[in-house]
């Protein structure tokens, strides 16, 4: 008998839904500097993912009492635009997005050298247009280089990648219908040169073995991530030169 969810999600050739192999990620594209008013951002398309990040700071914090005398605050604030799933979303925050902000955050803050701006705040803008499943691993991506580009000292860039698992195959980079109908679904983000993981969820179950290798390959996927992330800053500030070099 055919499981028909098993032949939606995997064909017999390994081929997945959207005819990727087990270990191919979504093409990624990272433009740097897209928010004109912004002092760092950065536009991301992961997959069928659109999301737009703008970084505000470092700037004086509002309400006051909220400033740290040794260290500057970080603010991270993720939303899905209404038009950004298959049904209207409410534009109000939702539990998820509340979620999601927190771990936004706290998966950015490792990288960022906070010290060096005591009392003051940075504020990340987490703009999801259109969600895809992945989408906080997008928008860490993004938020990573939009950081970059407004100058913050940080201590490395942040990459992220989800694995996950489809019946018995371990997958990198999960869809929307992958994340839905699949068996478990693990977002990563990660250091690539501090070798530090600062984001691990899990939703489903996964044997022992399973796990290592889940964390295996979404690692290696953050790595795959931060080549982008490197290309897209690079593209922004040695643009002309990169060009010229090329020419040459
Ligand atoms: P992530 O986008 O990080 O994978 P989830 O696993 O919570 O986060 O969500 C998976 C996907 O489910 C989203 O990318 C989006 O496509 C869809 N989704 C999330 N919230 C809603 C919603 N309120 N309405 C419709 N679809 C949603």
């Amino acid at each position: 008998m055919y499981n028909l969810k098993e032949l939606a999600l995997m064909d017999e050739n390994g081929k997945r839904s959207d005819g990727r192999g087990i270990d191919e990620l979504r093409s990624i594209k990272i433009t740097v500097g897209v928010v004109k008013n912004a002092d760092g951002s950065a536009y991301i398309e992961f997959g069928k993912n659109k999301i737009i990040v703008a970084v505000y700071g470092p700037r004086e914090v509002h309400p006051k009492h909220m400033a740290l005398p040794d260290r500057c605050v970080l603010r991270c604030r993720y939303h899905m635009s209404p038009f950004s799933t298959d049904t209207r979303k409410n534009p109000a925050p939702s539990r998820r997005e509340v979620e999601i902000s927190k771990v936004m955050r706290e998966s950015l803050e490792p990288s960022l050298i906070l010290s060096d701006y005591p009392r003051a705040v940075i504020d990340v803008f987490v703009e999801v247009l259109q969600a895809d499943g992945g989408s906080r691993c997008a928008g860490i991506n993004a938020a990573s280089v939009a950081l970059a580009d407004a100058g913050i000292n940080m201590r490395d860039l942040v990459s992220a990648c989800a694995a996950g698992r489809l019946s018995d195959n371990i997958v990198l980079d999960i869809n929307d219908l992958e994340d839905k109908e699949g068996d478990a679904d693990m977002p990563v983000a990660y250091l690539p040169n501090l070798e530090q993981v600062t984001l691990l969820q899990l939703d489903g179950k996964l044997t022992t073995t399973q796990f290592s290798e889940c964390l295996e390959k979404a690692i290696s996927g953050c790595k795959s991530v931060y080549e982008i992330q490197k290309e897209a800053l690079m593209k922004k500030y040695f643009g002309n030169e990169m060009e010229l070099k090329e020419e040459a």
